[in-house]
């Protein structure tokens, strides 16, 4: 089925969690140029030794985005290093970012992760408690809010995840009725992305499609 959506409307962020960085240089000599991380420590030793790959071969634009929950206590480290953080989920959170935000001097771009259904392990705002979140973020002068992100819960068949891709537009529909702008949506992995652009992601987070089945254990 196809999505009747422009392609660069749709950005895609290589996820190289658990990947060595001989095959993330590959997939930015094929042009990729945007790279998702779950964890701050493993992204930290994976970007300083992209760094000279990235000034050997003259790539510009490269763009690291953390996409895995982030405990309040590394909000300094992943200041330094993310170009966009999608996992915000507290106001917490937010406010420990504003602050290192506006001690590194950056203005933080991120998302806010909303959580779609009742899952005891995943992270995310509670849908009732999204706009609250939103409003305080608006008041912080260190972060830009540039949109929403969500993960559904998994299913073999993509199309479960449709509703709740349906559900996140709609949600932000309805914050851009409320005057906030949130542009980007980051929603849809490598099983369910084609459904996720079909429902307006900006963003598709994609790992296992690029670069093959992960180790177990740190997968999710
Ligand atoms: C690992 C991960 C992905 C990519 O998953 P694949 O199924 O390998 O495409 C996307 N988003 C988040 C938040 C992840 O942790």
């Amino acid at each position: 089925m196809k999505a009747d959506r422009c392609p660069s409307e749709v950005k895609l962020i290589a996820v190289t969690k658990t990947v060595g960085i001989e095959a993330v240089a590959e997939v930015a000599r094929c042009g990729l140029r945007l790279f998702g991380e779950s964890r701050v420590q493993e992204a930290c030793a994976k970007i300083e030794q992209f760094g000279p790959i990235q000034e050997r071969e003259g790539y510009l634009g490269v763009e690291w985005h953390l996409i895995g929950h982030l405990q309040t206590n590394k909000a300094k480290l992943a200041v330094r290093l993310f170009d966009l953080i999608h996992s915000v989920d507290s106001i917490t959170l937010a406010e420990e970012l504003d602050r290192q935000a506006s001690k590194a001097g950056k203005v933080q771009k991120i998302l806010v992760q909303a959580k779609l259904a009742e899952e005891d392990t995943k992270h995310g705002i509670k849908e009732n408690e999204l706009k609250p979140l939103i409003g305080r973020i608006n008041g912080l002068k260190n972060l830009e809010l540039r949109g929403l992100m969500a993960i559904p819960p998994y299913s073999d068949n993509p199309e479960d995840a449709r509703g709740y891709f349906k559900k996140l537009y709609l949600l932000r529909e309805s914050l851009r009725n409320d005057g906030f702008l949130l542009p980007e949506l980051s929603m849809g992995m490598s099983h369910d992305f084609e459904v996720a652009i079909q429902e307006g992601a900006t963003m598709v987070r994609v790992g296992t499609a690029i670069f093959g089945e992960r180790e177990q254990a740190i997968a999710r």
